[in-house]
C-alpha cells in the first residue's frame, strides 16, 4: 500500500471523507472512487422512506466494508 497519503491525514478534525479500519483514508469521494483497491458493492437503502441510504464499497486491501451517507454521493454527483 502506498503511504503518501498519510503524511497530513492523522490529525483530529480532519478533512478525510472516509477511514477504514485498516488504516487507509480517502480524502474526497473522487479519491474513493478511483481507488482500483475499492469496490462498489450496492446500495442500502434506508429503514424508512425518509432515511437516508448508504452506497456500500469493499476495500479490497482488507475486506472490510465502507459505507457512505446517501447525502453523501449525491452532493458530489449533483457537484459534477
Ligand atoms: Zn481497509
Amino acid at each position: 500500500m502506498s503511504t503518501t497519503i498519510g503524511t497530513d491525514t492523522d490529525r483530529e478534525g480532519d478533512t478525510m471523507l472516509k477511514r477504514c479500519g485498516c488504516g487507509a483514508a480517502w480524502r474526497t469521494l473522487e479519491h474513493l472512487l478511483v481507488d482500483p483497491a475499492v469496490s462498489l458493492l450496492g446500495f442500502q437503502p434506508g429503514p424508512g422512506a425518509e432515511t437516508e441510504g448508504a452506497y456500500l464499497f469493499n476495500h479490497l486491501t482488507c475486506g472490510n466494508t465502507l459505507a457512505l451517507r446517501e447525502n453523501t454521493v449525491g452532493a458530489f454527483r449533483r457537484a459534477n
